[in-house]
């Protein structure tokens, strides 16, 4: 089969792409959704990474399911924001990936996930993979590709 990116390109490593963990906002496990929701709404993300004291990912929480959980029949309850902990609204079904994996792998998860955490073998976060990143470099690559086979 014909190759139709260089091997510079296709050789890239997760950790080439990767937001460094000291570079992502998170939350942790215990805070209030009250800060949680606070951390979402200044970063103007959707979604950050739920870690514990040792930095170990165990889920995402998302303004999504914030408000889904204050939720009452006739009203926003906001006054649950304060003694609802994140643990207890997080989503724990997170893919994960490993800096050795292969980035082709990365790519076919951010078809359906904006982003995706990278951990360790102990389950620390080392980074995030971004739908961003990856696009940024796929146009690269092709504005290469277009520049060295012109009509
Ligand atoms: P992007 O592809 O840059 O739009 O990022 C997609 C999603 O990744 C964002 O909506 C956030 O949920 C997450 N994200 C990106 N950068 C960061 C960061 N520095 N810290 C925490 N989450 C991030």
């Amino acid at each position: 089969m014909t190759k139709v990116f260089s091997e510079e390109f296709t050789n890239i490593s997760i950790k080439d792409l990767m937001i460094p963990a000291d570079k992502v906002a998170h939350v942790q496990m215990g805070n209030n959704l009250e800060h949680a929701l606070l951390v979402l709404t200044k970063t103007g993300y959707t979604a950050v990474p739920v870690l514990d004291a040792q930095y170990r990912l165990h889920g995402l929480i998302t303004t999504n399911l914030i408000m889904d959980s204050i939720l009452g029949l006739e009203r926003i309850e906001f006054e649950r924001l304060q003694n609802m902990k994140v643990e207890e609204v997080m989503n724990k079904d997170v893919s994960r990936l490993n800096v050795s994996d292969d980035w082709m792998k990365a790519l076919k998860l951010v078809i359906n996930h904006t982003f995706v955490c990278i951990t360790n073998e102990d389950g620390v976060l080392e980074g995030i993979f971004t739908r961003r990143v990856i696009l940024k470099k796929l146009h690269k690559q092709l504005m290469i590709l277009n520049s060295r086979f012109p009509k």
